[in-house]
């Protein structure tokens, strides 16, 4: 991302200050608050949509739908949905906007993901302030962020703004610098927050003592883009000695949910309202996670098929948020294994071999479990050992066990673990669906 002007940065800044008290309570607010801030949202971008976006209102009229429907959130499930292919078609054709001046002055975001298909995502800059509050919702998560706490992304590209009238301080390092140079940095700049991805952080672990990984004395650690397991994120808490927890956003619908501490994942409803839809578009409790971006009317997201496999559910929290939940955040679809007739979804996968390996205390650093063929498993694995044969067929004689009978399994010991060009990597991946 660009960074912002002065004037941009001070718009948006003084937009964030004025906005904050309402963003802040809005997570412990009432369902009929947050619900009548919803339509009222979606409601004013389904107009804008139909007004300056061909693609919307070809699909709307060819669904004998218009804004003008949309007289409760319930409505909103006669609109159709979009799916990523579709929306790359109609921003390269620039069918999105008929009117330029909603991409003048804009932010432009990339979003590559793991499917590799790279979708180019443009923000309105009197807009960003709400993504400002959502982020800094995240990194006060526990409710102790200071103004002096400096954070530190290691991320795939830097925010538009580096502080906020100076408090609230920023780095950035890029996934894709060297692991010992990384480290070099975090020891110097020594933040309080570290917001980076879970391959990375395992990475990072297997190169300093723990001595040195207390010593940071980080008030949380942040993970995204990529899944982590709560037996992974806890042995990751255990060695840095600091809550580590999970937040899943994308570049699409921006801050989506965070997990508070009591391990609770909180969907942010005031950024982006959530439904899960099953293959037949009907409302379901677990399937595919289909969003609005509430705040982006330069590349309006409505109905959004992300890709992701989820649950959504109701609930109280001790920590008091009275949100919608994300209580179950599966993996992305086409990731999900078809093996013997039988579905395993990548949290599934992801768990259930992580547990494997606490249990039978393999010295494994990391894995990347990978299905290469209708019937075949590969699991890539980094020792903590030099010591490898033995290892392997162990590994794989409890593999077997665990994925369906008839599947054939290979377990390859490296040093370089299947990767996105971008750094990004996920530890569960189809190449079937590719
Ligand atoms: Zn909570």
């Amino acid at each position: 991302m660009r960074r912002f002007s002065t004037g941009e940065y001070l718009g948006a800044a003084l937009r964030a200050a004025f906005v904050a008290p309402a963003y802040l309570l809005r997570p412990y607010r009432s369902r009929a608050h947050i619900e009548r801030f919803q339509f009222n949202r979606i409601r004013k971008l389904l107009f804008h949509a139909y007004t300056h976006s061909e693609f919307y209102r070809t699909k709307y009229r060819a669904a004998g739908i218009h804004p003008r429907d949309f007289q409760s959130l319930g409505d909103l499930i006669h609109f159709p949905t979009v799916s990523k292919d579709e929306m790359i078609q109609a921003i390269s054709a620039n069918a999105l906007h008929s009117n330029s001046k909603f991409g003048q002055g804009s932010i432009e975001s990339v979003s590559s993901g793991s499917s590799g298909k790279v979708i180019r995502v443009s923000h309105n800059v009197n807009e960003t302030h709400a993504y400002a509050v959502g982020r800094y919702r995240i990194l006060n998560m526990r409710r102790n962020l200071s103004p002096f706490d400096k954070t530190l992304y290691v991320y795939t590209s830097e925010f538009p703004a580096r502080s906020f009238f100076g408090f609230y301080r920023s780095y950035f390092i890029s996934t894709l610098n060297d692991i010992t140079d990384t480290i070099q940095k975090i020891m110097h700049i020594r933040p309080a927050v570290l917001c980076i991805y879970p391959s990375h952080l395992f990475e990072i672990a297997r190169h300093i003592p723990l001595t040195q990984a207390r010593g940071l004395k980080l008030k949380l650690i942040s993970l995204n883009s990529e899944m982590s397991s709560a037996a992974q994120r806890a042995a990751l808490a255990e060695f840095f000695g600091c809550p580590v927890l999970d937040e899943y956003s994308t570049e699409e619908l921006g801050w989506v949910a965070a997990e508070c501490s009591h391990g609770t994942y909180h969907v942010w409803e005031d950024m982006a309202y959530l439904e899960i839809l099953d293959d037949s578009d009907e409302r379901r409790i677990t399937g595919e996670i289909v969003g609005t971006n509430l705040h982006n009317f330069a590349t309006p997201f409505i109905r959004y098929r992300q890709g992701d496999l989820g649950t959504l559910g109701t609930g109280s929290c001790a920590c008091g948020r009275s949100t919608i939940q994300l209580t179950g955040l599966l993996g992305r679809r086409n990731d999900s294994f078809v093996l013997n007739g039988q579905t395993l979804t990548p949290a599934y996968l992801l768990d259930t071999v992580y547990n494997l390996l606490l249990v039978d205390r393999f010295p494994i650093a990391d894995f990347c479990l990978i299905q290469d063929a209708q019937d075949s498993v590969r699991m890539q694995l980094v020792l903590q050992v030099a010591r490898a044969d033995d290892i392997a067929s162990e590994v794989k004689r409890s593999l077997q066990n665990l994925l369906p009978s008839g599947t054939r399994v290979q377990v390859e010991i490296t040093n370089t673990l299947l990767k996105t060009l971008t750094g990004k990597r996920n530890p569960i991946i189809s190449l079937l669906s590719q």
